[in-house]
């Protein structure tokens, strides 16, 4: 068997390859319906579009053939590439080139070919048009041989638009990211170093307030115009990318021009524009992340991830542009593995559990509730701090599966020490009570398991803003009335105040921790914490004294009538068999406070 040589235009020739196609793209109909039509007009089993890529040809469209492609070196099509006209092989079995190919001698069974190229503007074959027997023929005569050509045209019509379609983003007329992604690997084929800008013309929020404010046409005619500013820097041989609503993008392979054209974009998009009459200040930010042959990462597109990773930095940054830099981008890989990882932790066995936490009645000291925490233990990275994993998980769905999780282990924990006179309280988010569903579930589980309502309490920290508090405080009355204890928790930190104090359902308050130990300070300090004690007293509130670290700052709660306290002085949270026991212990042994 003869391996096709390689065409002496063969760099030009795959770089146009991957500017024109895309492999792995579903059949386009179009090409499809033009195979078929071949196969019907030459009455031939067999009728392809094949590409033909640096190791492998691919067929864009096909006929007649289930495989989607093949190696190169057995491809008849690398021959047709290397010819001006048609080539054809009447009888592959009797040509010494591919008599023992593999083609020829197992499955399709080639007999005949015809192919004539695919042409880039006269000079680059990207791929040929063929027709295919598995039975010997005579060749075409003329006529035929000129609707071979004219299909073969055709079929590079269709590619060329299927290449405006794939390649350009509709709204803008510019490049898309698809592009982007093939220039930077053609960059690579080269050996080519390269930079690249992603910018940023605001945050994806602005925008989407944006529409929800002035409407799409608004929003589209302010990102024209952002474009234009930011082409007009451009010098000629650069292409301008839209990868995203928001996002441009710039690969320069001039890492000298690099810094001067970020700070000449910045400056362009500085001015307000003037959009309906109406000024618009955007907010711009440049990320830059260099891209090397070296660490070639085109497949996971790393390159990307770190331009727009830099890029969010950037907005946020003095200057309007940052370098891709590892440390911060650590952070943001951190949180977004630890997001991956809990949802599977969620399905998982043992990862995330349940501590309690004792909280302790004043001046009793004696037990009569537990405050249930949060533990995840990750296969790899150990136990992850609820401070951290609860924050993240806030900003996603995944939150409201956590606090059902929680919710559920509550309950088997409440069923299962259902002779002991404690409750248990858990914390639940804005976002858990934006809508019914959470609620719904724990009225259905305390009825189907049937758990007395007063057992379970709820802690609620308005942790992020509410977009829905009507919703929300509709939730928390809604287990008020079913006899659900609220406490707002983590209170004189965030957004509590005491407008939105009084708004909520709730009977107890929890002092945060950072105000019990700004206390200690004594002076005006003390006196402040002591004051919002009995403010909230006189409201009507009993007051829980969280983070309870010392004697003192155990007796000082008593001082300041707190009703309940909570803190490592008492005990630190513990897995819930420990707390079984700890609490029998106690309950014989008398009060701890
Ligand atoms: P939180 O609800 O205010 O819980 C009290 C936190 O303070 C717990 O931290 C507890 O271990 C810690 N703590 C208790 N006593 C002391 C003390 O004397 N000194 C000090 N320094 N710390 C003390 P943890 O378990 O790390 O939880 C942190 C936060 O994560 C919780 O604050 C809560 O907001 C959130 N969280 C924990 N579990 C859950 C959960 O199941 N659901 C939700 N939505 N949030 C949770
Ligand atoms: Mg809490
Ligand atoms: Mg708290």
């Amino acid at each position: 068997m003869k391996v096709a040589p390689v065409p002496s235009n063969e760099q030009e020739r795959l770089a146009t390859v991957a500017q024109w196609c895309v492999q792995h793209q579903e059949q386009s109909s179009e090409l499809r319906a033009l195979v078929e039509l071949a196969r019907h007009y030459f009455s031939a089993p067999i009728c392809l579009v094949s590409i033909v890529g640096e190791c492998q040809q691919w067929f864009t469209a096909r006929a007649g053939l289930e495989t989607p492609g093949t190696a190169r070196d057995v491809s008849f099509c690398a021959h047709t590439i290397l010819q001006a006209q048609p080539l054809e092989i009447l009888d592959a079995a009797a040509d010494p080139r591919f008599a023992d190919n593999p083609l020829v001698t197992g499955e399709p069974g080639i007999r005949y070919y015809c192919g004539a190229p695919l042409r880039v503007e006269q000079r680059v074959a990207i791929g040929s048009f063929c027709i295919i027997d598995t039975a010997p023929r005579a060749a075409l005569n003329d006529a035929q041989r000129g609707m071979l050509l004219a299909f073969a045209d055709m079929a590079m019509q269709i590619i060329a638009g299927m290449r405006r379609n794939n390649f350009h983003d509709q709204a803008t007329g510019l490049f898309n990211r698809l592009k982007l992604e093939c220039d930077v690997g053609a960059g690579l084929d080269r050996g080519q170093s390269m930079t690249l800008l992603a910018v940023d013309i605001m945050s994806a929020e602005a925008l989407s307030e944006l529409i929800r404010g002035l409407g799409y046409n608004f929003a589209h005619d302010l990102t024209l115009q952002a474009k234009s500013r930011i082409a007009s820097q451009l010098q000629s041989g650069l292409s301008l990318y839209k990868i995203s609503p928001t996002r441009f993008a710039v690969l320069l392979e001039d890492a000298a021009a690099v810094l001067p054209l970020c700070q000449r974009i910045l400056q362009a998009l500085q001015a307000p524009a003037q959009c309906h009459q109406i000024p618009v200040l955007l907010d711009a930010g440049i990320g830059i992340a260099p891209i090397t042959p070296l660490e070639d990462e085109r497949n996971s597109l790393e390159w990307l991830r770190r331009a727009v990773a830099a890029a969010d930095t950037a907005r946020r940054s003095a200057g309007r542009h940052a370098w891709y830099q590892t440390e911060v981008d650590a952070a943001q890989r951190r949180a977004f593995m630890l997001l991956t990882s809990l949802a599977q932790a969620l399905h998982s066995e043992d990862e995330l559990s349940l501590h309690l936490q004792p909280r302790v009645e004043l001046p009793s000291g004696e037990c009569r509730s537990a405050e249930a925490l949060l533990r995840w233990r990750h296969p790899l990275l150990g136990d992850v701090s609820p401070g951290e994993f609860i924050p993240l998980a806030e900003q996603t769905a995944l939150m409201a599966n956590l606090s059902l999780w929680v919710m559920r282990a509550v309950l088997r924990i409440l069923q299962c020490t259902r002779g002991l006179d404690f409750s248990v309280s858990f914390n639940v988010t804005a976002r858990d009570l934006e809508s019914a569903t959470f609620m719904d579930t724990l009225l259905a589980e305390l009825q189907r398991q049937a758990v007395a309502p007063g057992r379970v309490q709820l802690e609620f920290t308005e942790s992020v803003l509410m977009e829905q508090p009507e919703e929300v405080h509709q939730q928390l009355q809604r287990a008020g009335q079913a006899g659900i204890a609220v406490a707002i928790d983590d209170f004189g930190t965030g957004y509590s105040n005491w407008a939105y104090l009084t708004r909520l359902p709730a009977s107890l308050v929890k002092l945060d921790r950072s105000l019990v130990q700004r206390s200690a300070r004594g002076g005006k300090e003390a006196l402040l914490v002591q004051s919002v004690v009995s403010l909230a007293s006189s409201l009507g509130y009993q007051v829980a004294a969280e983070g309870i670290e010392t004697a003192e700052q155990l007796a000082q709660a008593k001082d300041w009538g707190c009703a309940e306290a909570q803190g490592y002085h008492i005990a630190r949270p513990m897995p819930v068999e420990v707390f079984r026991q700890w609490y029998c212990r106690t309950r014989l042994s008398g009060p701890l406070a």
